[in-house]
């Protein structure tokens, strides 16, 4: 699968462990409506990350270390995402807005638990 991405080929085994994030079905965009708010999730390997594509952000901890310190371009999650997008494998899911704030205090504390669990 990794020869449809010959733009992505550069980031390795990263852009393999994306391809099996998705080929999982472990990307998630939950659409609340009528807002139209989105919030996406990655299922990793420790657990949900959030990641918000267009800024780009990534809740987890490769992200916030060697991303944001400016070792690494990107981090398996974001793109998981890109590579769900390209593939049409993205997991959309519509939500109601009521819904919003219990479904992001749901992901969160999953998110808070994959910290935990890596020991930042
Ligand atoms: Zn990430």
């Amino acid at each position: 699968m990794r020869e449809r991405f010959p733009d992505l080929k550069r980031h390795g085994s990263k852009l393999d462990r994306a391809i099996d994030v998705v080929l999982a079905g472990g990307v998630k965009e939950g659409v609340f409506l009528p807002s139209g708010r989105k919030v996406v999730t990655v299922v990793g390997s420790l657990g949900d990350e959030f990641v918000d594509p267009d800024k780009p952000y990534c809740s987890c901890s490769n992200f916030f270390f060697r991303v944001l310190g400016g070792r690494e371009e990107t981090c398996y999650h974001l793109l998981s995402y890109v590579v769900a997008v390209r593939t049409d494998m993205l997991d959309i899911i519509k939500f109601s807005d009521d819904e919003y704030g219990e479904y992001t205090a749901a992901t969160a504390r999953d998110v808070f638990e994959v910290i935990r669990k890596s020991g930042h």
